[in-house]
């Protein structure tokens, strides 16, 4: 049981539930099938944090070579070009690009990099405790979930100018590998994302939680 403000919020688990993550239909404990979606029951999924961790690495290792490699490669009939993610903001700030470099440099460094700290933030809190408190965890944790599915712009552009240019004769512009590995980088940290069980958070100092 909990007291946020003046009213009492009752778990489903204190009342002898379980939810459907799927659907959000609620059964009795110990109902392993959700009868209205099909989906897999269960009060608290222990094994979530093995899939986070394993998906969290997947994405860190494919995160290292998009910067590492191109991302797009410039062809014109005198010149091949390649560049970097890093590089191309950089270029284009060279340019006076200013506002498109800082979109480049924010979609794919700090939000990647701020999705990875968050996840395994979160994921270490559960089991060793935090100063935030589970409901602040808890905006964390939907906050990462909610840039997941923005977080392809990259990808986006690249596959754009690529058709864009494709078109004339004198330039083409090709993605390079590092446009694969990113894409995978942004798959991998959603699905890890996706794979933890937020509701352990609430789970922990049960009794004097707060939100
Ligand atoms: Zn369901």
């Amino acid at each position: 049981m909990e007291i946020t403000g003046n009213r009492r919020i009752l778990t489903a688990r204190e009342a002898g539930l379980v939810a459907c993550r799927r659907c959000a239909r609620v059964w009795p404990m110990g109902t392993t099938e959700c009868g209205r979606c099909g989906a897999r029951l269960q009060s608290r999924d222990t094994g979530s944090l093995g899939r986070v961790w394993a998906l969290w690495i997947a994405g860190l290792i494919c995160y290292i070579p998009a910067n590492i490699y191109p991302m797009l490669v410039t062809q014109t009939l005198l010149d091949t070009s390649k560049s970097t993610i890093v590089g191309g903001a950089v270029d284009l700030l060279h340019h006076g690009a200013v506002g498109v470099a800082v979109i480049i440099l924010v979609a794919s460094v700090l939000i990647p990099m701020g999705k990875f700290l968050a996840i395994a933030y979160l994921a270490l809190s559960v089991h060793r405790g935090s100063n935030l408190s589970s409901g602040r965890r808890h905006h964390v944790y939907e906050m990462v979930e909610f840039i997941g599915r923005w977080s392809m712009i990259d990808v986006f552009v690249v596959a754009i100018l690529s058709s864009l240019v494709q078109l004339s004769v004198v330039a083409s512009i090709h993605p390079g590998p590092a446009a694969l590995t990113f894409a995978l980088s942004v798959v991998c940290t959603m699905l890890s994302a996706q794979s933890f069980d937020s509701r352990m958070f609430w789970d922990e100092d049960a009794p004097q939680r707060k939100l």
